[in-house]
């Protein structure tokens, strides 16, 4: 059995339970090394044997699986954050499933869930913004065409933008040309929940300069939107004239 499970964004203590316990219970475990904080496997067996996929090819990485699966030991694959973004874990299990080994995911808390944690905000704000866009620059892959910043920009949601710190300027170009005034708020999260995180906010307009100024190169992400600022509505849902299905309201 493979078992994928998302580390969370580098606080061990970010870990799910779930994942905890398959990690310490695995014989084997193959983690991403360039981002993953190695000490969620502090718990691991003594005997486990351990990979770090930064080295490794998909290629390799199957076949340390398979090899594991062929002596009916059990894996955990450790992705960053949640696997389901940026995870690369579909390639692993359509591998895995036309070899006939069964596998599971257990899902971790994003940097992106985890970046919103460290500023303390909301990504849907009434009124504001109530969609929020998972998004990349186009960098050494391409993206999709159809997905080009500068048209994603035209719905001005909430964008978290992932692997693109390194390209801010380009990146401010592209939003401010989709529609996003130059004043709107950015901020981006360098390591998010680990000790060493850092915070630097702007806007459109100067980001990219005090990203630069701050030595900022990887491990970050952006956030672009309205809901870094002040303006919002109240929600409905806590409105006390407002009736839920556990809640009547009270007329004023
Ligand atoms: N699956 C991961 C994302 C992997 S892509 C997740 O759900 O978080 C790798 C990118 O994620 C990095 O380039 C960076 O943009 C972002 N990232 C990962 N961990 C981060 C953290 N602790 N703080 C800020 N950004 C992070």
């Amino acid at each position: 059995m493979i078992t994928f499970v998302g580390a969370g964004p580098g606080d061990p203590e970010l870990l799910t339970i779930k994942g905890k316990k398959i990690i310490d219970s695995a014989d084997v475990i193959i983690y991403a090394g360039s981002l993953v904080n190695p000490a969620i496997l502090d718990g691991a067996k003594k005997s486990a044997r351990i990979y770090n996929s930064a080295e490794m090819n998909l290629d390799e990485v199957i076949e340390v699986m398979k090899d594991a699966e062929s002596k009916g030991l059990r894996t955990a694959r450790v992705h960053t954050g949640d696997p389901a973004i940026y995870g690369a874990i579909r390639e692993q299990i359509d591998r895995l499933d036309s070899l006939g080994i069964e596998s599971a995911v257990v899902p971790g808390v994003s940097s992106a869930f985890a970046a919103a944690a460290a500023l303390k905000k909301e990504y849907t704000l009434p009124d504001i913004s109530q969609t929020v866009i998972f998004t990349r620059m186009e960098g050494r892959t391409p993206m999709p065409p159809r997905e080009k910043l500068q048209d994603l920009a035209k719905h001005h949601a909430t964008m978290v933008i992932f692997l693109s710190v390194g390209f801010l300027e380009e990146m401010s170009h592209q939003l401010i040309a989709g529609g996003y005034a130059e004043k709107t708020p950015v901020a981006v999260v360098y390591k998010a929940s680990w000790p060493e995180q850092k915070i630097v906010a702007g806007t459109l307009k100067d980001i990219a300069k005090k990203v630069e100024d701050s030595g900022i190169k990887k491990t970050a992400l952006t956030v672009v939107g309205d809901f870094l600022g002040d303006g919002y509505s109240l929600s409905k849902l806590y409105d006390k004239g407002f009736t839920t299905e556990y809640r009547k309201g009270t007329e004023e």
